[in-house]
Parts: C-alpha cells; sequence; structure tokens
C-alpha cells in the first residue's frame, strides 16, 4: 500500500503540532517534519515535544538549501539533529544522495533498526531521461538506502511516464514523484506504479513542492485508497485544466458504480505526443478540451462520423486493441438538451426530431458553434450562423447548408415564427456575466432559448429570455449530458449516474 505522507511546514513546533493533528484526522498515514521550516530550531529542546505524542509515524527530514530547503548551517549540526531525532524514535530520516555517504559514516552503524533511511535527489529543473533516472536510482541503492527517493520537474506532462517506468523496475521501495502541475499524475498515480508513499498538504499554504495536491483531493477525489495496478487511467486533457469540475464530476460517478479507474485533470502542451507517452491499455480514455479539441481529430484512428464532420473531438476512447476512437458528446449533449426543451409532441425519443424543419440560429462557430450546427442540421433542423467573425459564420453556415449572419443583424432577424436560439459564444460567462449575444427585445422572436455557457447557471440571456416568456434550456444540461456520454464511453457502456451528475453540476457550477 503506498503510504499517503502529510509534510509539515509549520514555522513553530506549535504550528506543527496543530497540523500533525490535522494530518491525521484528515486520513494521513505519516507525517514529514521538515525541521528547516522552523524558526530558530533547537534541536534538543524542539525534537522531543515534536516526536512525543505525534500522532502519526513521522519521517524528519531537515533540508539544506543547496537541496532546496531553508537550512543554511553546515552538515555536522544537521547531521547531529538527524541522529537525535532518529535516537527519539523516528520511523523515517531522509537524507539528500550527495552527502549520504558522509551521513552514514557520521552514524557509524549506530542507525536503530526500527529508522528506515530514505536517501533523496532532487531535481528542480527537469526530468532526466530513462537513463540517467535508472543510473540515478543504483546510486542511491548502491549507498545504503532502505528508501529511494528522486524528484524531478516535469516540463511536459510525458516526463512523468519516464519516473513510472523507473519506479516499476526498481528492487528496493521508491519513492518517484514529478514536481509542478504537470506532473499531479506522478502523485495520485503512486499507487497504480507501487510508490512507497505520495505526499499530500492540509491546504495550499503548507506546501513543501510544487504540484501537491491536498490530502483531501487525494482521499475523496481520487481515491487513491482504491487504486491499484490494474487501476484505469482515464482524464481531461487540456490547457489550462486545473479549473475544470470534470475530475470531481467522474472521480465521483466512477466510484459510485464501483468501476476501477480514476479520473485525472492532465495538463497537456501537445496532445499527439501525450498519446503517444502514455500508450498502454490502462490509459483507457480522455475528454479533450481547449486548444485539443481539433488536433484530437488528427490523432484519433477512427471517429464518430458526424464528431467528423464537426471537426472536434472531445472523447478519446483507447480500444483493447490499441485503435484511438474519436467521439464528440458536446453535440449529442446540446442538441438533446434542447430537444427537451421544445418537448410536447414529437420530443427526443420519437423518431422524427422535434428539430425537423425548424430555425435554429445559433451564435458562435467556435467548437460549440459547430457541434450544435452539425447537430443541428443532423436532425433535419435548418440552421443559420451568426458569428463575431462573420467569415467564420460563413464558413460553417456553409459547411451545414446553412445561413450566415453578422451578429448586429440578430436584432432584426425574425424570418419567420417559432425559431431556436443557441447562444455558442461565451458572452454571459463568468466572470463577464453582463455579456449578452442578442438584445432583450429580438428574444421573443424565439420559441426556446438554450445557452451552452453554463458558469453562472442562469446567464443574462436565460434570464431576459425567460422574461419575455420565451422556454429556456440551460448549458448545465448540455454539461450533464456531454459528461453522461463520455462516461458511457469510458465505461464500455455502464448507464451514466444521472442524479448523482446532476446533484454535482448543481454544486459546482
Ligand atoms: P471557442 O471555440 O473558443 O469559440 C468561442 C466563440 O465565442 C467564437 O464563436 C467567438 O467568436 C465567440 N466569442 C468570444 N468572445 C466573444 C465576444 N466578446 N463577442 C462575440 N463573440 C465572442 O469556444 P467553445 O468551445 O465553442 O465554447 C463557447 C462557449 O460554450 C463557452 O462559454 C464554453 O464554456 C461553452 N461550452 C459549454 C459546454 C457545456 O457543456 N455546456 C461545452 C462546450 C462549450 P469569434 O469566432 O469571432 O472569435
Amino acid at each position: 500500500m503506498t503510504l499517503l505522507c502529510v509534510p509539515l511546514v509549520g514555522r513553530t513546533v506549535e504550528e506543527m503540532q496543530a497540523d500533525a493533528a490535522a494530518a491525521a484526522a484528515a486520513g494521513g498515514d505519516l507525517v514529514e517534519i521538515r525541521l528547516d521550516f522552523i524558526e530558530g530550531f533547537r534541536p534538543r529542546e524542539h525534537l522531543p515535544r515534536l516526536l512525543r505524542g505525534c500522532p502519526l509515524p513521522a519521517l524528519v527530514t531537515y533540508r539544506p538549501n543547496w537541496e532546496g530547503g531553508q537550512y543554511e548551517g553546515d552538515d555536522t549540526a544537521r547531521f547531529e539533529a538527524l541522529r537525535l531525532a532518529m535516537e527519539l524514535g523516528v520511523d523515517y530520516v531522509d537524507i539528500e544522495l550527495k552527502v549520504a555517504d558522509k551521513f552514514i559514516s557520521f552514524m557509524s552503524g549506530n542507525k536503530p533498526e526500527k529508522c528506515q533511511l530514505i536517501v533523496s535527489s532532487h531535481n528542480y529543473e527537469y526530468t532526466p531521461s530513462s537513463e540517467e533516472l535508472a543510473n540515478l536510482v543504483a546510486r542511491i541503492q548502491a549507498v545504503g538506502a532502505d528508501i529511494v527517493k528522486v524528484a524531478t520537474t516535469a516540463k511536459d506532462i510525458v516526463d512523468v511516464s519516464r519516473m513510472f517506468q523507473v519506479m516499476v523496475h526498481c528492487q528496493v521501495p521508491m519513492i518517484g514523484l514529478v514536481m509542478s502541475e504537470r506532473g499531479l499524475m506522478s502523485r495520485v498515480l503512486a499507487p497504480k506504479f507501487g510508490g512507497y508513499l505520495t505526499f499530500g498538504i492540509l491546504n495550499a499554504t503548507k506546501t513543501s513542492a510544487s504540484g501537491q495536491p491536498t490530502v483531501n483531493e487525494l482521499l475523496d477525489i481520487y481515491n487513491i485508497r482504491h487504486i491499484g495496478p490494474d487501476t484505469k487511467v482515464l482524464g481531461l486533457i487540456a490547457n489550462p485544466v486545473k479549473q475544470s469540475k470534470s475530475p470531481i464530476l467522474h472521480n465521483k460517478c466512477l466510484q459510485s458504480v464501483r468501476y476501477n479507474a480514476v479520473y485525472l485533470p492532465l495538463l497537456g502542451d501537445n496532445l499527439a505526443s501525450f498519446l503517444e507517452t502514455y500508450s498502454s491499455p490502462d490509459f483507457s480514455g480522455f475528454s479533450c478540451s481547449l486548444p485539443f479539441k481539433v488536433d484530437a481529430v488528427q490523432c484519433c484512428d477512427e471517429h464518430d462520423p458526424v464528431a467528423k464532420s464537426i471537426g472536434a473531438i472531445n472523447t478519446i476512447i483507447r480500444r483493447p486493441d490499441g485503435k484511438l476512437v474519436g467521439y464528440n458528446t458536446d453535440y449529442i449533449g446540446a442538441i438533446s438538451a434542447i430537444e427537451d426543451g421544445i418537448g410536447g409532441p414529437g420530443s427526443k425519443d420519437a423518431a422524427i426530431s422535434p428539430l425537423a424543419g425548424r430555425l435554429v440560429v445559433v451564435v458562435g462557430a467556435g467548437g460549440a458553434g459547430k457541434a450544435i450546427a452539425y447537430g443541428a442540421k443532423e436532425k433535419g433542423a435548418r440552421v443559420v450562423v451568426a458569428n463575431r467573425t462573420y467569415e467564420k459564420a460563413v464558413s460553417l453556415a456553409n459547411a451545414v447548408g446553412g445561413q450566415a449572419l453578422r451578429l448586429a443583424d440578430l436584432e432584426t432577424f425574425r424570418p419567420e415564427e417559432g425559431m431556436i436560439l443557441a447562444n455558442a459564444t461565451s458572452l454571459g460567462m463568468y466572470p463577464n456575466v453582463d455579456g449578452t449575444p442578442i438584445p432583450k427585445k429580438a428574444l421573443s422572436f424565439y420559441d426556446v432559448v438554450f445557452d451552452a455557457v453554463y458558469a453562472p447557471k442562469v446567464t443574462r440571456l436565460l434570464r431576459e429570455a425567460g422574461e419575455c416568456g420565451v422556454k429556456v434550456v440551460s448549458g448545465v444540461e448540455m454539461f450533464v449530458r456531454q459528461a453522461m456520454g463520455q462516461f458511457e464511453h469510458f465505461t464500455g457502456g455502464i448507464e451514466a449516474p444521472e442524479s448523482l451528475m446532476r446533484e454535482i453540476a448543481a454544486k459546482y457550477t
């Protein structure tokens, strides 16, 4: 089992004691006491207080500034403090590879049996090649480490794969972590690749290295106690990705049906190299968001035909034969939400879509605009596209056999009654919640108004449409339905837990 270690970075003994209690309450397995963070640290006075009554096993680290820590003194004083920690019964001591030989001679064979020596190496710049990493691990083993620790930095998410490679081949217990947001995967997937421990912080102010998730995220969202060698890896590849609620949504739903998978936020730079690097069958499905939805078409071996016409993919599944298949659940989510919004006879389960023959005005010609325009055409609607950049409206309108409009023309555009409006621009999206694509007075020309924007749930457009007595459909509907489609692709057809998805979407959107 991979241990969950909470770094203690308090400036005082009292703060560290309080944080150790919080770490135990949060579900940590051990604490790392970072002596170098304590202001005016006095070993003989502070160490007994820190270790006596510590509610969890302790790892003691006294990191010098030349290895990224805060300690600025000489090695002898540092070694003496670590020796004292050992004498006081600490469970683990961390020593840097650069001085490990010196420390081991200093101990002259008197390391207590109970205490395990972690020999560590940190690279704050990059992640070396697989060969260099393997050599580094061999050197750490040779010096006499009970546990090997290597921490590097991800410049690209693909760097993490080299750490996984050495971890699975390491003959002694190993902690292999890749720092920075691009390295998050190394921290969450430590149990899958046999990592001895992973670090989880109490909160964002208590970090000891970049990219550390909280204990709560590791236990509650990523469910690391249930991650093992067979756990499938899913995730959202996007840039930026931090703001996404999809990891919460998908992990909670995967857990609710007991599907052995974890869904990660994957901060990517190049989709093709990501998919090529993480090519094992366990990396079995991905959501794609900006800026990768278009690149994803090239990366897939097979495509859902509508997704291919749209030219954008938001879901990639790796089939057991290794082939990548691309889908677009955005259009299914948006179109089915609009169909249900129209309601009445001929609603979505009927053979003929309630969109058939209707005039759908799509505002926006980006990814969501394309998905809605193609989806509406697929259902037999007539499509009009309005967009800020008129040329893009023309190009999308031509592709779906429709008509193009300038945004300003929406104010007077009323060729017939009973039209449907779909906003697929980001106008009105948080934080610019005052934005709207169409003047209020023109909203009464429509039967149904749909807004792809889902944060806030009720946009200015929807509020004004409601005030005009028009039926409204929220972007949250599209969000939930596209996620349900993805979930079913990821799990090979397990029905998505709709009410749970709605509950989570309502809480986080
Ligand atoms: P995108 O590909 O970047 O397209 C953005 C669109 O918005 C373009 O048509 C752009 O016009 C237009 N736009 C941006 N700023 C504008 C402004 N100030 N005035 C007028 N038009 C403006 O983005 P996307 O992926 O299609 O996403 C569009 C919206 O849909 C976002 O708010 C996104 O959150 C939402 N969305 C929701 C879901 C869901 O599940 N509910 C799914 C996907 C997307 P130009 O062509 O002139 O730049």
